[in-house]
């Protein structure tokens, strides 16, 4: 059976969610073959093994942490002429998905980003993308070598597959490119203790009919009922009301996540680009005529500043 790469991201050796999807798509195509790279490497391959990696590919040099991309570019690269798999699957990270790239470019294939879905085809892996601000899905084929597909996280299920997970250690001989940019410091963004945006399962999301920054504590309190992420619509954050790192569409971030909330947001196309492809959407909107109604599974015609703070009492009774 073809082996597959899969690019693990992990911090100090815990394995994020997306990588175990990951895992899951690579089953279906064959033996997936984990590469962990910088510190910590080594401690990821008994998450790794559970979820079905039959190797793991480590190498903990210090590049990886003191310079950006390229050296994580090499590995990769180091990878795939060992391993010589049917496709290399890479979640869809920004810094990912420069990696992803780069390696295509490098070794003389082609990349497709955001896919949603990933599956075995006569001719190579085929990948589902969800394209023109979601109103339609493309199947699509890298038709030159080894197939380069980042994946969007919430794309498929983390599934418990016993696997050997024999741990080698990657021989990497970096380029001279790899300590062109140096990384000065690093500083931790102040935690909310909510969910990383693009990897919740739930995601809540307020819009300009939230109408100003001191109304959030709305929507954080709904979010944190359910143990969900915050988004905002570009016009709130244009407003000055959250963060652009929670922006949710076209110019923001792509979520996909179990179930979106959209709470006083019109549901214009640049929007539905960030969230249209998350598996049941509600919406709570005061106007009756509002886009958003178009796509929703469940709709709420009503005064946020009142359906949203009962909601939340609701669920935390349950
Ligand atoms: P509005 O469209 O003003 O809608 C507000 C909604 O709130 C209305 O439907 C109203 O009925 C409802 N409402 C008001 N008060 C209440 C209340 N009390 N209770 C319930 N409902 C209420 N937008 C993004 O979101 N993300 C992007 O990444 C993005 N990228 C863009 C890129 C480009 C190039 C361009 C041109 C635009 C982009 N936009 C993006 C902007 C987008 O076109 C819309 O302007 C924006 O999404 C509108 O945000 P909104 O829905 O919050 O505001």
């Amino acid at each position: 059976m073809a082996e597959v790469l899969v690019y693990v991201d992990h911090v100090d050796g815990a394995v994020r969610k997306p990588t175990l999807e990951l895992l899951t798509l690579a089953r279906r195509i064959g033996d997936p073959v984990a590469v962990a790279l910088g510190a910590g490497a080594a401690n990821t391959a008994a998450t790794l093994a559970e979820h079905g990696a039959a190797k793991v590919l480590t190498d903990e040099a210090a590049e990886y942490a003191d310079y950006l991309v390229v050296p994580k570019v090499d590995a990769l690269q180091a990878a795939v002429e060992a391993v010589s798999p049917a496709a290399v699957l890479v979640p869809s990270s920004a810094e990912a998905k420069e990696i992803a790239a780069r390696l295509a470019l490098r070794i003389g294939s082609g990349v497709i980003t955001d896919a949603v879905d990933v599956e075995a085809g006569d001719e190579g892996p085929v990948a589902t993308q969800s394209v023109f601000a979601a109103s339609y899905s493309t199947k699509t084929r890298v038709s030159k070598g080894t197939p380069v597909i980042t994946v969007k996280p919430n794309s498929a299920p983390v599934e418990a597959a016993p696997a050997a997970g024999t741990v080698e250690a990657l021989s990497v001989t970096f380029s001279a490119q790899a300590t062109g940019t140096k990384v000065t410091g690093r500083t931790p963004r102040e935690s909310t203790g909510r969910p990383e945006l693009t990897e919740a399962a739930i995601v809540v999301s307020g819009g300009r009919g939230v109408n100003g920054s001191e109304n959030f504590a709305i929507i954080e309190a709904l979010a944190d009922s359910l143990g969900a992420a915050v988004g905002a619509s570009r016009a709130a954050v244009d407003a000055g009301w959250y963060p652009h790192t929670n922006q949710v569409g076209q110019t923001g971030k792509s979520v996909s996540p179990q179930l979106y909330i959209a709470n006083g947001i019109s549901g214009a196309i640049q929007h539905r680009a960030g969230m249209q492809t998350s598996k049941t959407i509600v919406a709570v909107n005061k106007d009756a005529e509002a886009p958003i109604f178009d796509l929703v599974d469940y709709g709420v015609v009503g005064d946020l500043f009142e359906i949203v703070p009962q909601l939340t009492e609701e669920i935390k009774t349950r």
